[in-house]
């Protein structure tokens, strides 16, 4: 598979080119930028034969098999639109889009045009996420009752641009976290999110937009999810809990773009580490993603999956501000 990167962003160099060129025939023909001198340097800093800074001449690359988008939140509609018109697979960066109804757009788009279409939400393709869910399944902590997520970090220097300043390129840590929060929730349990109740406010990063947010979903089968995300704490450490009738999962460490963390089982018998594979996130979503291109099964997130974490980070936001509780809209999926 030939790919176009749609964005000459931190994420594509730190994670998804390498990721791509793991594959078995991929390669990264051309990458986008709105920058001329950004575009050519990313160019030879990743060894990409093409710099391109418009949209048109990428997606008219008719070597290019797929795209990965990601630009800053609000391009993702319009150039995921485009690519899909012009025959293009799309992994596409969270949040999906800028709305939900936008956002199901793309996935419809792609759907028609019977085009594979995939949202980045990494977490789920973590062996350690994988794991601590089939010991649910396997019925090691009996019945879910309770699952608490925190993913509360200190955002990187490096990162703190458009993510702490700007609410027209999607900025907040609601957009940012929360997406990805309500997809790792969503993949242990196997139900979406009815209704949320929450608060955010700005703890010392954010300008016009939430850095930090606590929030309380009603689970369909009534099991109870707490969620806490922040850009600004620098010791909390990431993680989760999921606690049975007869015993918890302790997961320290997990919410993280690297191979890495703790899963521990307490029961009855005592605490126990549970083993996990370790191999790296992106690599597994570019494969499931390379496998569903072939025909093979669906992307380890698909659209859906990407509507429906926007959904429920949008419903958080909505309660947030409003002090209300939100019933989450999925736009009729
Ligand atoms: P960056 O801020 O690194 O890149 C976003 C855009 O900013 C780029 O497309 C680029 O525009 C522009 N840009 C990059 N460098 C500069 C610069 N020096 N000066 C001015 N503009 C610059 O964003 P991230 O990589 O952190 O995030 C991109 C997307 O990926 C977002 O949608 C985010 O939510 C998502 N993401 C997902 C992760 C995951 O694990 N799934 C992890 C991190 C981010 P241009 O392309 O026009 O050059």
């Amino acid at each position: 598979m030939k790919w176009g990167l749609i964005g000459a962003s931190t994420i594509a160099s730190a994670h998804m080119i390498g990721a791509i060129r793991a594959q078995t025939g991929n390669t990264v023909e051309a990458v986008l930028s709105s920058d001329a001198t950004r575009a050519r340097e990313f160019a030879a800093r990743h060894d990409i034969p093409h710099a391109d800074t418009d949209l048109a001449v990428l997606l008219g690359r008719s070597q290019i098999d797929a795209v990965y988008i990601s630009t800053t939140n609000e391009k993702h509609f319009a150039q995921a639109m485009a690519a899909i018109a012009a025959g293009k697979h799309v992994l596409c960066e969270k949040p999906l889009a800028m709305t939900v109804a936008d956002a199901r757009t793309m996935v419809e788009a792609a759907r028609a045009a019977g085009l594979v279409f995939a949202t980045n939400h990494h977490l789920r393709c973590s062996g350690a996420h994988r794991a601590a869910k089939a010991a649910i399944a396997e019925g090691r902590i009996g019945d879910v009752l309770s699952m608490r997520v925190f993913h509360a970090v200190m955002l990187p220097e490096k990162l703190r641009g458009w993510r702490i300043d700007n609410p027209a390129a999607g900025g907040g840590v609601i957009p940012d976290i929360t997406v990805h929060d309500a997809d790792t929730v969503r993949f242990y349990l196997d139900e979406d999110p009815q209704r949320v109740v929450a608060q955010a406010l700005t703890s010392g990063l954010g300008k016009g937009v939430e850095d930090s947010v606590m929030s309380v979903w009603t689970m369909p089968s009534g099991i109870m999810v707490q969620s806490h995300e922040s850009f600004t704490h620098p010791f909390a450490g990431s993680g989760l809990e999921i606690h049975g009738s007869k015993g918890s999962i302790f997961a320290r460490n997990v919410m993280t773009q690297l191979p890495t963390g703790r899963v521990t089982l307490v029961t009855a018998e005592g605490e126990r580490d549970l083993a996990y594979d370790s191999y790296d996130l992106y690599e597994f979503a570019l494969a499931e993603f390379n496998r569903a291109v072939a025909g093979h099964g669906r992307p380890a997130a698909d659209g859906i999956d990407g509507v429906k974490s926007l959904a429920v980070a949008m419903a958080v936001r909505e309660a947030a501000l409003s002090g209300r509780a939100v019933d989450a809209d999925y736009g009729g999926y």
